[in-house]
């Protein structure tokens, strides 16, 4: 299964990634694909970027860089179980797309499953949010059935994270159980690398496998075509400058 843009993948504006925002763009240009979503860490990451980048991104970046359609988003952090972002109302309206993940280093510590169902079910009822981030994480397991319910609702999609077996050990079969829970609430879902280095964007082979063996249509697959990835964000956020094609 090929993409027709990467929705997770990050620049060393974040200080642990290594290539830039135009190194990235160039790389999907050769690939073939329409579009990119940059989506650097939140400000409360060690490292990352402070909340005028977010800000900024999008008056800063052209909407599109030799052939390829930039969006401009962010992977936020999710800070407490009520569903708090890191990343400040002026930049969350600034930007195209809203992924929000749970990080180690962000997220309080020694929370219960059932604290977790509820931050996510909280973070899937706010609507600047677009994508939540690799789910499976096996450090955050949470009810996946009742925050996919959640989702489906908030009109979110879900990511099946392609650096997930290596980044996040033991995510796989959280990552299978969650394909399938997506197909079953018909949940759209975005097949992503979270690269953070630019030879890796648009290598999704193993998400697609997990996709595909949950039996998730691909019409479902929300960025395996522009068009079909640029009509749910452009109707989420009411963006009016995205091309058509
Ligand atoms: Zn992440
Ligand atoms: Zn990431």
């Amino acid at each position: 299964m090929k993409i027709a843009g990467d929705t997770h993948t990050h620049t060393i504006a974040c200080q642990h990634a290594y290539s830039t925002l135009l190194e990235n763009i160039r790389q999907a240009a050769a690939l073939g694909h329409r579009f990119l979503v940059t989506t650097e860490h939140g400000p409360a990451m060690g490292g990352a970027p402070h909340e005028w980048f977010f800000e900024n991104l999008r008056k800063a970046v052209p909407r599109e860089v030799e052939g390829v359609v930039v969006i401009k988003g962010c992977e936020a952090n999710l800070m407490d179980l009520e569903g708090t972002l890191d990343v400040p109302q002026a930049g969350l309206k600034r930007l195209d797309l809203v992924m929000v993940s749970m990080h180690r280093v962000t997220f309080p510590r020694d929370t219960t499953p059932e604290q977790r169902t509820a931050a996510w079910i909280a973070t899937a009822k706010n609507p600047r949010v677009d994508v939540i981030g690799h789910l499976g994480d096996p450090r955050f397991s949470a009810d996946y059935e009742a925050v996919l319910r959640a989702v489906k609702e908030g009109g979110q999609a879900v990511e099946l994270n392609n650096s997930s077996p290596l980044s996040r050990p033991g995510s796989e079969e959280n990552c299978r159980a969650i394909a399938r829970l997506c197909k079953e609430y018909k949940v759209p879902v975005l097949l992503s690398t979270d690269s953070h280095f630019c030879t890796a964007i648009g290598e999704v082979s193993w998400s697609a496998s997990v996709a595909e063996e949950a039996g998730i249509p691909e019409e479902q697959i929300l960025n395996t075509t522009y068009r079909r990835f640029r009509d749910w964000l452009a109707a989420r956020q009411q963006i009016d400058d995205l091309p058509e094609e």
